[in-house]
């Protein structure tokens, strides 16, 4: 039951309707027995300073994440950041403290725990497509694993020289069929962080065909399954989705408010349940 005592927590962002986040956070609360109500918070374009001081005077708020398309335009609205955010330059989970917010950002480590769970261990070698804002935070968390040989790219050049800005050991290539085709032997792993394949048709313009034996394709987007992981799959290529890194991100966010976070497991079989009865997907 919600009373005046509820802690309130949300995600703000626009459009929000389809945002899985709701479901996990609230199934996460009600296991850790907290008296916590997460919702959804559609933020009118343009007014995300009004939007986030709004929030401020909310006295039983604890914390909120921010998604598309507000994680880079909401870190100069922070009072503190933390290391990871001022690397990355975008904030996916805000705490408030007394009278201050203080970004974080959780996606880089639910990438790398999503690795972990599912059993993958560094490549030596990445391909990143993509340079938007979940490319950064995917290029953090490979650059703290070590990776030797890190390439990314991406179809507008002018995003891809601010990307290569913040992350220079990155090698650009095209975004063209040759100019990737004629690295994938030699890559180990190939991340789209693009969002081509969101409408379960398009596809970046990489032949699977060409990666060696074992390689690694991961889409950051979780529904529907993409004509890339589709493809994966068919080859017998290890093929991950989104949905692992989408849930850890989530529950590191929780530790940062609350200190602690239920097991992945049980949270990924009730977000899976749900999606099979009423989530569509
Ligand atoms: P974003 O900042 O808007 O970046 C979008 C990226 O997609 C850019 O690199 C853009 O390239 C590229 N792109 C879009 N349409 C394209 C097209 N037709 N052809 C080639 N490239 C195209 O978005 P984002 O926040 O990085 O999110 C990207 C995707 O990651 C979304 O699908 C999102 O749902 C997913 N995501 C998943 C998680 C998770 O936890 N699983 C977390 C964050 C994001 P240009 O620069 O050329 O436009």
């Amino acid at each position: 039951m919600i009373t005046g005592r509820t802690k309130i927590l949300a995600v703000v962002g626009s459009p929000i309707s389809h945002s899985l986040s709701p479901i996990i956070h609230n199934f996460a609360y009600r296991q850790m027995g907290l008296d916590a109500v997460y919702v959804a918070i559609d933020a009118k374009q343009g007014y995300i300073e009004e939007v986030l001081s709004g929030l401020c005077f909310m006295q039983n708020l604890v914390g909120f994440n921010v998604t598309i398309p507000y994680k880079e335009a909401v870190v100069r609205l922070m009072d503190i950041s933390s290391e990871e955010v001022n690397a990355i330059g975008a904030v996916n989970t805000v705490k408030r403290g007394e009278d201050k917010l203080i970004g974080y950002n959780t996606d880089w480590q639910g990438f790398l725990e999503s690795l972990r769970v599912n059993d993958i261990g560094p490549p030596r070698s990445a391909l990143l497509l993509g340079a938007g804002g979940a490319s950064k935070a995917v290029a953090y968390a490979l650059s703290r694993m070590g990776v030797e040989r890190l390439y990314v790219s991406n179809r507008n050049p002018t995003r891809l020289e601010i990307f290569l800005r913040r992350f220079p050991d990155f090698e650009p290539v095209d975004w063209d069929q040759d100019s990737l085709s004629g690295l994938l032997s030699g890559v180990e792993m190939v991340i789209n962080t693009t969002s081509l394949g969101m409408d379960g048709v398009s596809l970046p313009p990489v032949d699977l065909e060409k990666l060696p034996k074992g390689a690694v394709v991961y889409d950051l987007i979780y529904e529907p399954e993409t004509p890339l992981i589709k493809w994966a799959r068919e080859l017998g290529l290890v093929a991950l989705d989104g949905l692992d890194m989408l849930i850890l991100q989530a529950l590191f966010a929780m530790r940062i408010w609350f200190g602690d976070s239920p097991e992945f497991g049980p949270v990924k079989a009730h977000l899976l349940n749900w999606r099979g009865k009423d989530g569509g997907a």
